[in-house]
């Protein structure tokens, strides 16, 4: 099914505000082997002061250290980026720890050539294996123990990507429905409550002294409602079918997000592809940061859907992951 978004080799602008709010961190999320010594001296003119290291199977020590060596030679503190819920290993061994699609039938509008699951079947966003199950959260954790002894030395902290629900959680089709396990629909593996809050402790206590910064998806927006919901005239995506549900999906992205921080101080990130998760309509604003809900130490976040050509983030949140124009994949 073609419905997700992927971080392939590319390179992305992560911008994260450090203690003088003026001056954000910017960090450029690489693949290793294009951390080069030419490249890390133009990332550093073009005033970053981080690298992101993509962290997964396919690393290479010597490539990361390598790079992180170039990194730091120019002047650039070195993170390492591990995508975690999206994982098409995983999905192909144990297809019952993927997410689920929900009760709601409407994502089957948007991707009509998927055969409808039948009686006694259930619906699943390949390839997606979230968190939000104990047994893949146990897996989870292990592999990141795994890849993390693959870290060169020196690295400042880890970005985790995707630790909330798979896309199109309640079945709305909306890619950024990501608040719901098995929303009315038969679980096949045992769920694990406020899963996040607890990997981001489990991954903390890995890596003492470093900084673990998870990477939170925002959820739909009004004009996603269907056309009686939303203001007359007003206009729409229809990323949400016929399902109303945007103040109690928001309701719930509150209680996640508050349940995420509640026990930490450090940074979070927050995703903001604006492109891959389809915010990049011709009747949105050009630059358009909306400012939706407070968290518990009262900063405001919520969406930060940039359409146009947004290559960097502009909202007021500690890392902003904006696509670039052209080096981010949809598949
Ligand atoms: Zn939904």
């Amino acid at each position: 099914m073609r419905i997700l978004a992927t971080l392939a080799d590319s390179i992305f602008v992560l911008t994260a505000l450090a203690a003088d709010k003026a001056k954000p961190l910017e960090i450029v999320l690489a693949e290793p082997a294009a951390v080069t010594a030419t490249n890390a001296a133009a990332w550093k003119a073009d005033g970053f002061a981080a690298v992101a290291l993509m962290l997964d199977e396919r690393s290479d020590a010597a490539v990361l250290k390598t790079a992180a060596d170039a990194a730091a030679a120019n002047g650039l503190a070195v993170y390492l980026w591990i995508e975690v819920g999206r994982n098409v290993e995983l999905a192909r061994e144990h297809p019952e720890w993927m997410a689920s699609l929900g009760m709601h039938a409407d994502w089957q509008k948007r991707f009509p050539n998927v055969r409808p699951p039948a009686k006694g079947e259930v619906a699943k966003a390949w390839p997606w294996v979230p968190i939000s199950y104990r047994e893949s959260f146990a897996v989870h954790r292990q592999r990141i123990e795994k890849l993390l002894k693959r870290a060169p030395g020196g690295y400042r902290g880890v970005l985790l990507n995707d630790l909330q629900a798979g896309p199109s959680s309640c079945g709305c089709g909306n890619l950024q429905c990501r608040w719901a396990v098995d929303y009315h629909f038969p679980s096949t593996a045992t769920i694990e409550p406020d899963a996040a809050p607890k990997f981001v402790a489990e991954v903390s206590t890995l890596i003492p002294g470093k900084e673990v910064i998870p990477v939170w998806t925002t959820e739909c927006e009004s004009e996603d409602l269907p056309a009686a919901k939303r203001p007359a005239g007003g206009w729409g995506t229809g990323l949400c079918g016929d399902v109303p549900c945007f103040d109690y999906c928001r309701q719930r992205f509150a209680e996640q997000w508050a349940a995420l921080q509640k026990d930490r101080t450090g940074p979070t990130g927050l995703l903001a592809l604006h492109r891959e998760l389809q915010r990049d309509r011709p009747e949105s604003d050009d630059r358009r940061p909306v400012l939706v809900e407070e968290d518990a130490r009262r900063r405001e976040v919520g969406f930060a859907y940039l359409s146009g050509r947004a290559t960097k983030g502009f909202v007021d949140l500690d890392v902003v992951v904006v696509s670039t124009r052209t080096e981010v994949t949809f598949f």
